[in-house]
């Protein structure tokens, strides 16, 4: 099976999606359940139709489009398509406009694929307002039950609703997301495509420094119980030792001093440390080492508390190597790489094979109105994901 993507119908999809919930200065708008994202959910449905898709929006409202081919067994392809509060327009939904227009140029081609394809365009996948890849979640069938029940009744979404957009798990042979890299290694290294292997595990430690609240100009130095000077001390520290580190990054993102007032030493301060590694064996010891740093603040006492931890997902070794070997021989430069972003991926892969495929950000600049990825790199990514589908659709059962 062999089809040639369509250049200009990509592009035009692409930036023509781009300007629902675009704001000039500001950038994209478009959070998960907002009017924007309606919109730009019924364009791309519209479009799915278009090509002769069987189209659904599940209780969350995920769309999915689907071809159907000789079997029941399933490729899908996709991404999502809410934004962060002033975003770009390449973060998720490159992955929804690419699905579309691989299954519509197979479908040009006259080739019969023996797999169903499927595109699933995925809500929420952002951390507002839902956590993060909420809809790909309550796909993949991992939310916990209750969850963020509040919010999601201000959707409309009830508790029925998120259960049943659980998809039918077993009929999927393979998911595959192309989305841009949202860092720089790729750029730096003059590379044209990622092939993400693992996506980091994401642990978040609240760590409350403990001491004594006073007045700012009566009490001497010397006796102070200054929750803040113990803290900006263990933050120093901590970042020296990081300096020594591989494999892992960390961000102190949130801090807070209480009372809160210019003229009273801390009584307290709470901040949270955020770890990020592929490898949670070193996730997990760096919580031991924050835990023992934490015991040396005298005059003042800490609590390590864990917020979340989301281990580190591995992708299917079989679909990174065929993405890899595909890339290889497509003549694109291509690397394994660890995604250090979250993506709809994540939970998919736990339930589904998985594989990534990045394109270059440029500056690594994401989550901003000046993400870019040049035309001829999204079109890289877009032929690359249609070989490695093709190449899916022969070898996997
Ligand atoms: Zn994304």
């Amino acid at each position: 099976m062999t089809a040639t993507i369509n250049k200009e119908r990509l592009l035009s999809d692409l930036f023509g999606q781009g300007k629902i919930g675009w704001h000039a200065g500001r950038g994209m708008q478009r959070a998960a359940y907002s009017e924007a994202y309606a919109e730009a959910r019924e364009w791309f449905e519209g479009k799915m139709r278009a090509a002769g898709l069987k189209t659904r929006v599940d209780g969350v409202g995920n769309l999915f489009g689907r071809l159907e081919g000789r079997s029941r067994r399933t490729i899908m392809m996709g991404s999502h398509l809410d934004s962060v509060d002033n975003g770009g327009i390449y973060d998720g939904p490159l992955g929804v406009a690419a699905a579309l227009e691989v299954i519509r140029s197979i479908e040009e081609s006259g080739a019969a694929p023996e797999h169903s394809l499927e595109v699933g365009a995925f809500i929420g996948e952002e951390g507002e307002p839902l956590g993060g890849t909420f809809g790909s979640r309550a796909f993949a069938g991992l939310l916990p039950s209750g969850y963020r029940r509040e919010t999601l009744d201000g959707f409309g979404v009830s508790e029925e609703a998120v259960t049943a957009s659980k998809g039918n798990l077993a009929n999927y042979a393979a998911f595959f997301e192309l989305h841009i890299e949202q860092g720089p290694f790729l750029e730096r290294r003059g590379l044209q495509i990622g092939v993400p292997f693992g996506i980091v595990g994401v642990t978040r430690l609240n760590i409350t420094v403990k001491g004594e609240a006073n007045h700012a100009g009566t009490t001497p130095m010397a006796e102070r119980k200054d929750a803040m000077r113990a803290a900006a001390g263990f933050i120093h520290s901590w970042f020296e030792w990081m300096d020594g580190q591989k494999n892992m990054v960390c961000n102190v993102g949130v801090l807070e001093a209480l009372p809160g007032h210019v003229s009273v030493v801390p009584g307290e301060v709470r901040f949270v440390l955020e770890l990020r590694s592929v490898d949670d064996s070193l996730v997990k010891a760096a919580g031991v080492k924050a835990l023992e740093m934490s015991k040396m603040l005298s005059p003042c006492s800490a609590l390590v508390e864990t917020l979340g931890a989301k281990p580190a997902v591995m992708l299917d070794e079989r679909l990174v190597k065929m993405i890899k070997e595909s890339a290889d021989k497509a003549g694109f430069s291509a690397a394994l790489m660890p995604s250090g972003a979250s993506h709809d991926a994540s939970p998919i892969a736990h339930v589904i094979p998985t594989g990534m495929i990045f394109v270059p950000s440029h500056n690594g600049v994401s989550h901003s109105k000046d993400e870019f990825t040049s035309e001829e790199d999204v079109l890289r990514g877009v032929e690359l994901l249609k070989y490695v589908v093709c190449e899916a659709d022969r070898r996997l059962g």
